[in-house]
């Protein structure tokens, strides 16, 4: 028996680059028939004037379970992402204690089934994320990490970084680096600049991410591993990546929605929910980011959706703690300032928020394809809104787009058959 019939819609499916006509049938929580022509069976869900892509996934994401539940909880965070179309996320090891061991992999692989959406762990690459010594991959690895990082800071130990690659080629899963040297951001809290300057407020330069990513691709080569950078942020760092792939190494990189519209020159206003890491560069940057990701160089938008708490963030910008939360406006941001601005279409937006993050943490997500999970996203591209707290889901609010008019908004989520959101 089918349980679910969506049709009328839009079927975008970046497997095989469609777009057009199409219709999804859900069987005992998967797919079972993908119809990619005009002529469709009847529908339950009526998706006329609907995008219809696979579950949108974010290979970057802060949980803070556990340690810091009071900021987001895997439960809270689940639902903020299935607000915002993601079907799919991986979290990040910079919990207190980290994951960092087989036990706290397993610690959150337990809570996720209980959540509403599909939660993949990352794992530390090295113990308490302390660059000191190797966490024990392969054991995290057994237990079901999908990679490894040691995200919220750098590997500031080249050694170190290039012993994680080997091991992670060894395991067969992608090393995902933070890049900035500690000792040249120079505890920064912003972008090293003219505003820096005139605002009064320390700057962390460029080359303190630029010089890890080098580093980080020369290692990749040098140890045939996969590299995939994060939230790249400048001109300097998508050039390094361009050369890379051109030698053939083995590179993927993302960037994240807040690094295309804004600018360094935005923190005028001293909105902490704008400190970020590594910082918001200059408009320059910012345009080649939109260039880099319809040439393909950047191959991800993930959100490094990081909740902090309102009194927290109500600190002076100096003391105020990094990051901002993403889920429920990305797709959003993207949709207006990407598509509605003809940088990209819509078919190469899902691709970069679907299949390619799926493909690099290797989980059955990202596309149409009988059998797997169905995992669907209704979006409605062309539905004007204005973002507002109430829409939070996140246990934090630290978001800087309360207000902001958006073009494009997720409808309905679906979660291996299941509505889990809807508008
Ligand atoms: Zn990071």
């Amino acid at each position: 028996m089918n349980d679910l019939i969506i049709s009328g819609g839009t079927l975008v499916d970046p497997i095989d680059n469609y777009f057009g006509p199409g219709a999804v049938v859900v069987s005992q929580g998967k797919f079972a028939e993908i119809i990619k022509d005009k002529k469709q069976p009847k529908g339950n869900i009526d998706a006329s004037g609907m995008i219809i892509c696979p579950g949108l996934v974010d290979m970057h994401v802060h949980l803070r379970e556990p340690g810091y539940e009071y900021k987001e909880t895997i439960q809270s965070g689940a639902l903020a992402a299935a607000a915002g179309g993601f079907t799919s996320i991986a979290c990040m090891p910079n919990t207190e204690p980290a994951l960092d061991n087989q036990e706290q992999i397993r610690f959150v692989l337990e809570k996720a089934k209980a959540a509403a959406v599909h939660v993949y762990p990352v794992g530390a690459l090295t113990k308490g994320r302390q660059g000191k010594e190797l966490a024990e991959m392969a054991d995290m690895r057994e237990a079901g990490a999908v990679a490894f990082s040691d995200d919220g800071t750098g590997v500031q130990n080249g050694n170190m970084m290039r012993r994680s690659l080997e091991y992670c080629r060894m395991l067969d899963v992608a090393v995902l680096s933070h890049c900035q040297y500690d000792d040249l951001a120079d505890g920064g809290v912003m972008n090293e600049s003219y505003y820096s300057t005139s605002l009064g407020l320390r700057g962390a330069t460029r080359i303190a991410e630029e010089l890890m990513i080098a580093r980080d691709l020369m290692l990749a080569q040098y140890t045939n591993s996969k590299i995939h950078i994060q939230h790249v942020t400048s001109i300097g760092g998508i050039e390094l990546i361009r050369n890379a792939k051109r030698q053939g190494i083995k590179v993927t990189a993302e960037t994240c929605p807040h690094y295309l519209v804004f600018s360094d020159d935005c923190l005028k206003t001293y909105d902490t929910n704008l400190k970020v890491n590594p910082p918001i560069r200059g408009k320059k940057d910012m345009a080649a980011l939109k260039k880099a990701l319809a040439s393909g160089i950047i191959d991800v938008i993930a959100t490094d959706h990081a909740p902090h708490a309102w009194e927290e963030k109500a600190l002076e910008f100096d003391y105020a703690p990094s990051g901002l939360i993403g889920l429920e406006t990305a797709l959003a941001v993207v949709a207006t300032e990407l598509v509605h601005k003809n940088v990209l279409d819509w078919l190469s937006l899902i691709k970069l928020m679907t299949l390619n993050p799926a493909q690099i943490l290797n989980i059955p997500a990202g596309r149409f394809e009988n059998n797997l999970p169905a995992d669907i996203t209704l979006i409605d591209p062309e539905l004007e809104w204005t973002f507002a707290e109430t829409d939070i889901k996140s246990l934090s609010k630290n978001s800087p787009f309360v207000g902001w008019k958006f073009k494009g908004r997720v409808t309905k989520t679906i979660v291996s058959g299941k509505t889990v959101f809807e508008l």
